[in-house]
């Protein structure tokens, strides 16, 4: 088979309820519902049936590592103990020559003195969510009486840096805000001291786009690529620059590089999404699609890991940049975007035969980065790059609209 199905992580939801109300949260409010019958925390006996299914698998495939992601809702909200019973399960259940990894996506606020000792001494590595400066965050990152979060997201944030395990892996989680000032954002990014950085694009689907696109105009624009393109000219031109993974992983497939990036390129995505009750379903992103879209049946109780590798949508997912919409296999940067996110190619007539929502913007900030690289790099490398503009992308683009309107779908 090709691509025969193994999971190198899972993204453990081990709290369904959330301190803040993030008005873009998939888990929340996007119209899916399906958190409101989640147990508050996960607890004893789905973490046994966890690292069970993950010692059982990690034999079966003779697996080398495996990454065990703390996610939710917020996750500090499951509490200390939860952390060590599953750190010490974890390593009890799992045979030495498996390399296990911990690491937890958090907004920050609960991160105190007590709470960063912990995390250092299981080893386990955070990221931070906050979107930039501080107006920039609190338009969408506010807490459930409709405050701002920020100052007490960067509260916590200074505390992590402050300890030697945390800070060499701190990465901040930015979601990318196009009523914001690009440059302004940069500059806030580069006043925290950290050094690594992504940037996330809104969750939408054709039928319900990101903020700011609205793709039945005549014109549609590309202010995501507009936006991008600021703050990556600004991440280019610095000589003292920190990691965006975002560009980093564009220029690695400009050059050839293959990557694990989730959002683009040519790579097979390898973990699962494990709910508070033990539901196994693919990645959260999938709730912008439909209530309980992501369910799929599926339960660490009862299900092995293979079994559920092999479901149909999360097989989708997992090979989503080689099952592509036509558009996109006769796309001249198909290696470099791979269609983009599933979630964003949605609509109800279709399903995920659709370029994405971003298709444009995709197409604007990958022709941009090439050029920039152009600029930098001697002519033996760039002989052997990818050569197109976004003139050249859009005459593609039209020409594919009209052949389209000719003769169908
Ligand atoms: S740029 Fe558009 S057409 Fe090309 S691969 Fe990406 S989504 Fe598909």
């Amino acid at each position: 088979m090709l691509f025969p199905p193994v999971c190198h992580s899972l993204v453990l939801k081990v709290a369904s309820k959330c301190n803040l109300n993030c008005t873009y949260c998939y888990m929340y409010n996007v119209g899916d519902t399906s958190y409101m019958s989640q147990p508050d925390v996960m607890d004893n006996e789905t973490v046994l049936d966890i690292c069970e299914a993950v010692r059982l698998h990690c034999r079966k495939h003779k697996l080398r590592y495996f990454d065990f992601i703390f996610h939710g809702g917020e996750p500090l909200l499951a509490g200390k103990d939860f952390y060590r019973n599953f750190v010490d399960c974890a390593k009890a259940s799992i045979p030495a020559r498996t390399r296990l990894s911990f690491s937890m996506q958090t907004n920050g606020v609960l991160l105190d003195e007590d709470w960063c000792q912990l995390l250092s001494a299981l080893h386990i590595s955070i990221g931070i969510s906050l979107d930039g400066d501080k107006p920039t965050n609190d338009m969408n990152r506010k807490d459930r009486g409709n405050h701002g979060t920020y100052d007490r997201t960067i509260k916590g944030l200074n505390i992590a840096i402050a300890h030697p395990y945390l800070y060499p892996h701190l990465g901040i989680l930015s979601v990318v805000n196009v009523f914001s000032d690009a440059a302004t954002v940069y500059n806030s990014f580069k006043s925290l001291g950290v050094q690594h950085f992504n940037l996330l694009l809104p969750y939408g689907t054709l039928n319900s786009p990101p903020p700011g696109i609205y793709p039945h105009l005549k014109k549609p624009e590309t202010v995501y690529a507009d936006w991008l393109i600021e703050i990556f000219d600004c991440w280019f031109d610095d000589s003292h620059r920190p990691e965006i993974r975002l560009f980093t992983s564009i220029i690695e497939l400009l050059l050839g590089i293959n990557n694990e990036f989730e959002y683009f390129g040519k790579s097979k995505i390898e973990y699962l999404v494990i709910e508070a009750d033990g539901s196994i379903e693919p990645t959260g992103a999938l709730k912008v699609c439909g209530n309980k879209f992501t369910k799929l049946g599926l339960n660490i109780r009862t299900h092995d890991l293979d079994e559920a590798l092999r479901e149909p949508l999360i097989r989708l997912y997992h090979l989503s940049h080689f099952i592509l919409p036509a558009k996109c296999t006769i796309c001249p940067i198909r290696d470099i975007c791979g269609g983009g996110h599933l979630p964003t190619r949605f609509s109800r007539k279709n399903a995920f035969n659709n370029p994405s929502v971003y298709c444009l913007d995709y197409m604007k900030l990958i022709t941009h980065i090439q050029q920039k690289l152009w600029q930098v790099l001697p002519e033996d490398v760039t002989a052997k790059l990818l050569k197109v503009t976004y003139r050249e992308m859009l005459a593609f683009h039209n020409e594919y609209a009209q052949l389209r309107k000719i003769y169908g779908h």
